[in-house]
């Protein structure tokens, strides 16, 4: 078996999340007259730990920054009431999980997200239970693009980085994917995530191997 562990994305991934980090985020930059626009927040925001967005509006627009600290947190506390409302179970991803896993997979959920909303989205959609790992941006000294996050999920799964297959939606994720040395699976939506798309990837993933193998020089 090439591939041994599958590394989840969160938002975008295994959680319809992205709307929810831009309202929560929104909401609080309204209040002080700096909200972020749609476009901004698709080719620039998104994918981005909070700081890193707060950190970008001070460079462009001047966002004092004095106030990242209580954005940040009523970002947080606005996610987190958003996602107690909102976030749900989706039957492809448990059935997706719990194959995945009863085939010997390892998996873990690898997102910029805060500690405690990986662990409470992943408990409200009923995916905590499958997972082997959740390792958020306070495990990490840098959060994706930068690649430490899944290189900590391949270390803990002891494990090659060729043996991950990682599932991501976006460029941040993308790079740090392909930075850690894994195996991708690029998704549109969290509605591309199910078993057959993963299979599927997997399957490819064998036969590449298979031909780079055949293709060989012998000695
Ligand atoms: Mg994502």
């Amino acid at each position: 078996m090439t591939i041994k562990a599958i590394l989840f994305d969160m938002d975008g991934v295994l959680i319809d999340a992205k709307d929810w980090h831009y309202e929560a985020l929104n909401r609080a930059l309204e209040l002080f007259g700096m909200p972020i626009s749609r476009l901004d927040h698709l080719t620039s925001f998104d994918g981005l730990p909070t700081r890193r967005k707060l950190e970008l509006l001070s460079l462009d627009r001047g966002l004092p920054r004095e106030l990242h600290e209580f954005i940040n947190e009523l970002k947080q506390k606005y996610t987190m009431e958003i996602v107690h409302t909102r976030c749900s179970p989706r039957f492809v991803h448990e059935y997706a999980l719990a194959k995945l896993k009863a085939r010997g997979y390892r998996l873990a959920v690898c997102s910029n997200s805060i500690r405690l909303t990986v662990r409470t989205m992943m408990e409200k959609a009923a995916l905590a239970k499958y997972l082997d790992l959740m390792v958020s941006n306070e495990d990490v000294t840098h959060g994706k693009p930068d690649p430490e996050m899944y290189l900590r999920a391949i270390e803990t799964f002891n494990i090659r980085p060729e043996e991950c297959l990682v599932v991501e939606d976006n460029e941040n994720g993308i790079r740090a994917a392909k930075a850690a040395g894994a195996h991708l699976l690029v998704v549109q939506s969290v509605d591309d995530v199910t078993f057959d798309s993963i299979t599927d990837r997997i399957a490819e993933v064998e036969i590449e191997k298979q031909k780079a193998i055949s293709e060989e020089p012998r000695a």
